[in-house]
């Protein structure tokens, strides 16, 4: 079955892609498929919102299956900022550095033990009949006071989980533990449901 992967981030599509693929899906990205997301707009309040819009809007311009994920950083200390906003965080054409910076900066003054955080990631897939599948994963965390290890994307530099940045990790320890890797197993287990009686 081909899928839409309804992202233009070339790190998610590669996450979804290595949970995908081995249940026989073929995963695309929708720039792969031709069709273009950028008039999409995340008006959504909650993760989960967002992520049906995304994936709604790449099943009605192809047809076919599609996947979106929504997710982002939730400081305590700055009563869940950025969270939905994530993306943006530091403006439009800020890179991932500029946002670290920010958050950094803006928890200058709070302390190890204050400093907690979790990232959420909310997926919806709609399968070919219309039906919807949305699940959540969690992960809890902190933020450090500066960036550590060269991997991943985002805010993974200065996300702590453990004693290590999520950009201290391999791909699969990621996966392990990560809120997308968590919210993929999920669907994976709701996609086999799905499978087994189509
Ligand atoms: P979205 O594309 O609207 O879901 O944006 C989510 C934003 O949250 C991304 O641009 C990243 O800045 C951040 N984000 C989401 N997941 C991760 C992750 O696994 N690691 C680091 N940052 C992430």
């Amino acid at each position: 079955m081909k899928f839409i992967i309804a992202t233009n981030n070339p790190k998610k599509l590669k996450e979804l892609e290595r949970i995908l693929n081995p249940l026989g899906i073929n995963a695309v990205s929708a720039k792969e498929a031709g069709v273009s997301l950028d008039d999409v707009e995340e008006t959504g309040t909650t993760f989960a919102g967002n992520a049906f819009i995304k994936a709604n809007a790449a099943f009605k311009k192809t047809g076919l299956a599609s996947v979106a994920d929504d997710s982002g950083l939730c400081v305590d200390a700055l009563n869940g900022r950025p969270g939905i906003f994530s993306a943006r965080y530091a403006g439009e054409n800020a890179t991932d550095c500029d946002k670290n910076n920010k958050l950094i900066s803006e928890l200058e003054d709070v302390c190890e033990e204050e400093r907690t955080a979790h990232f959420t990631c909310a997926i919806c897939c709609i399968l070919p009949n219309g039906e919807k599948i949305e699940v959540e994963g969690v992960c809890e965390g902190s933020i450090s006071f500066e960036p550590h290890g060269n991997g991943g994307f985002g805010y993974d530099p200065i996300f702590k989980y453990g004693n290590k940045s999520y950009a201290e990790l391999s791909p699969d320890e990621k996966d392990l533990i990560s809120h997308r890797g968590k919210a993929l197993r999920k669907l994976k287990a709701e996609l086999e449901k799905y499978l087994d009686n189509n």
